[in-house]
């Protein structure tokens, strides 16, 4: 059996790289991380019952993470792969930005990648192996105005993620990142029609990327052809440079 861990596993992206992963194999089982929201997540643990379960985790502190981890571990006694995939944004001109926006936003994208890391690393080693699979975000690589807290949260999970594959690539683990551009999820709610217009046209793809495509990618990671590699950054953009 190969234990997956997705953070975020309410949201638009995690339920598609869940799925994704419950898909691929009857021998995959999928902890479903949920924070505050957890109605879709439930949902798909009774659709795939025995083989997905809900796991309570605010991936900001770190008592959760070693709750959660303690009780993945009773259960499987492994944990084969991480997708560090809750995030949040509260955009804002930086002049103005509450302090709280920042805090916030770097507290959910980075620290919540940190603490993860940290937390799955001792069963990994014991392992001497696993995968440890980051999402980021384009704004990391092409930080716009707006996002100065997003972006460099981002930013810091794609410079994590680097430096951390060096570490432990010797001991059986890959650590990557994975950089979505606009991809259709309640993320994007907010937008107006406005800002979807000129957002798309920055994509010469021509349309907003689906969940699924980012979870591909994150499949592939995952899978053994792709021991080779670590340290990767990918985007998923449709193109936008
Ligand atoms: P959603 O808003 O649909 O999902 C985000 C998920 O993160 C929610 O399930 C939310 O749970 C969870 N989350 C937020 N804060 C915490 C926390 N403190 N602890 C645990 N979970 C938390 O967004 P997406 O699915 O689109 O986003 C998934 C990831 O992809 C994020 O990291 C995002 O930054 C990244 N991304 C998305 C893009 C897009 O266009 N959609 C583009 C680039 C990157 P809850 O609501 O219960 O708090």
């Amino acid at each position: 059996m190969r234990v997956i861990i997705v953070t975020g596993a309410n949201g638009g992206l995690g339920q598609a790289i869940a799925r994704t992963f419950l898909n691929e194999s009857a021998d995959n089982f999928v902890w479903l991380a949920v924070n505050k929201n957890s109605e879709r997540a439930i949902k798909m643990a009774s659709e795939f019952a025995g083989r997905c379960a809900t796991l309570n985790l605010d991936v900001t502190t770190r008592a959760a993470w070693d709750n959660a981890i303690k009780q993945a571990l009773a259960q499987h006694e492994r944990i084969d792969v991480l997708v560090n995939n809750a995030g949040r944004h509260r955009d804002g001109l930086l002049g103005t930005l509450e302090e709280s926006a920042w805090e916030e936003v770097i507290s959910t994208n980075l620290n919540g990648v940190f603490h993860g890391c940290q937390a799955v690393l001792p069963p990994m080693i014991s392992q001497r192996q696993g995968r440890i699979i980051n999402i980021a975000s384009l704004s990391a690589l092409l930080a716009p105005p707006g996002q100065t807290n997003y972006a460099a949260a981002k930013a810091g999970v794609v410079a994590l993620t680097q430096s951390l594959a060096k570490e432990v690539a010797r001991i059986g683990i890959t650590v990557n990142a994975i950089c979505p551009g606009y991809i259709e999820t309640e993320a994007l709610a907010g937008m107006s029609p406005e800002e979807r217009k000129i957002a798309l046209s920055r994509v010469p793809i021509r349309r907003f990327g689906k969940p699924e495509e980012v979870a591909a990618a994150v499949r592939f990671l995952a899978c053994s052809e792709a021991a080779y590699i670590t340290g990767s950054i990918i985007k998923v953009d449709g193109g936008i440079f």
